[in-house]
């Protein structure tokens, strides 16, 4: 499951291990495709990573390498979580870095998921 010229999958990163129960999480949700669980270091009230259950280090390989089942539950439970913590009404903000412009520090995808305030537009200017 990689794609050509990025690295391949390295199932020592922390979130293989929260997949395998090897370290805690304050998790929030689970099901066949995905595991959702609060940001250690939140940057807003709400703050949740949404993960895919397979092994997929970020959304270029999950993109290209992902089955439709597997694409289909993950972006399916990212909405069950968003709805589930009551953020539909008041909003919310996905964001999903990749690679070293993208600041993506573990290398297993994840979705942040932002809520509870409102967010502004966009990304400061860095
Ligand atoms: P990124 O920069 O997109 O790779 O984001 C990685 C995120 O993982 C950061 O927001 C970290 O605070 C978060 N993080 C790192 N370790 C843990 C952990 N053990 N439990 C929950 N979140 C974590």
């Amino acid at each position: 499951m990689t794609v050509s010229g990025l690295p391949p999958y390295d199932d020592t990163n922390i979130f293989a291990r929260i997949l395998r129960g090897e370290i805690p999480a304050r998790r929030v949700y689970e099901d066949e495709w995905a595991l959702a669980f609060h940001d250690i270091a939140p940057q807003a009230p709400i703050h949740v990573l949404v993960i895919p259950k397979g092994t997929y280090c970020s959304f270029a390989d999950f993109s290209a390498s992902a089955s439709e089942a597997e694409i289909t539950g993950f972006i399916r439970a990212v909405g069950k979580v968003a709805r589930d913590l009551g953020l539909e009404q008041p909003g919310y903000r996905l964001l999903a870095n990749m690679g070293n412009d993208g600041g993506q520090e573990v290398p297993h995808l994840h979705v942040h998921l932002f809520g509870g305030r409102s967010l502004g537009r966009m990304i400061p200017a860095g």
